[in-house]
C-alpha cells in the first residue's frame, strides 16, 4: 500500500472511532447519565422517581385493589384470625389464662385453635409440641379427605350396582 499524503490523512482524524466496549448502559431518562438498573432501563434513583410516581398517580386504585384482596381473603382464614385475635384478646385482658403444654406441661406455651369459633377451648403446646401437634392435625385432615373420597367412589360404585340391578336381566352384562 502507497503511503499517502500527510494532509489527507489530517482528514481522517474526523472519522468516528470505534467506541470501547463497554457492559454499563446509561439510563433512559433524557439528560440523566446514570447508570442503568441490571435488567432495567433507569437508574435507581430515575426508577425509585418512577415508582412513587406511579404510586401516587394510582393512589386510589392500589388501596381500592389492596381492599378487595383482603375482602377475598377466604372465609377459613378470617374466621381463624378473628379466634387467634379474640384468644389475644382475652389473654391481655387476663379473661383467660394460658395453660400448660398438653403434652410435656411447660409453661412457655402458644394456643392451638381447633375451632375458631370456640377460640376458648384452644390447646396449650410448647413450641416444639406445638409443631408436632400441628403435623398431626394436618395428617389427620389428609386422611378426612382421603377418606371422603373413599366414601364417595364407595357410594358412587354403590349407586352404579344398583342401577344395574333395576335393569331388565337381558341388559345387564
Ligand atoms: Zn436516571
Ligand atoms: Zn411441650
Amino acid at each position: 500500500m502507497p503511503f499517502r499524503p500527510l494532509d489527507e490523512l489530517d482528514d481522517l482524524e474526523d472519522i468516528e472511532l470505534p467506541k470501547p466496549l463497554s457492559l454499563r448502559r446509561v439510563c433512559s431518562t433524557k439528560a440523566c447519565r446514570g447508570t442503568a438498573r441490571p435488567g432495567g432501563r433507569h437508574c435507581l434513583a430515575c426508577h425509585a422517581r418512577a415508582v412513587r410516581r406511579y404510586r401516587d398517580r394510582h393512589a386510589q386504585e392500589l388501596i381500592t385493589r389492596r381492599r378487595d384482596a383482603t375482602a377475598l381473603r377466604d372465609e377459613a382464614t378470617r374466621a381463624a384470625d378473628s379466634g387467634r385475635a379474640k384468644l389475644a384478646m382475652a389473654l391481655r385482658r387476663g379473661t383467660m389464662r394460658r395453660g400448660l403444654c398438653h403434652i410435656c406441661g411447660t409453661a412457655d406455651v402458644m394456643g392451638i385453635i381447633e375451632d375458631p369459633q370456640r377460640w376458648r377451648d384452644a390447646v396449650w403446646a410448647c413450641r416444639e409440641h406445638r409443631q408436632a401437634e400441628l403435623e398431626r392435625r394436618r395428617d389427620a385432615a389428609a386422611q378426612r379427605a382421603a377418606d371422603a373420597k373413599q366414601a364417595a367412589w364407595y357410594d358412587e360404585r354403590t349407586q352404579a350396582l344398583a342401577a344395574i340391578e333395576l335393569l331388565p336381566p337381558a341388559e345387564r352384562a
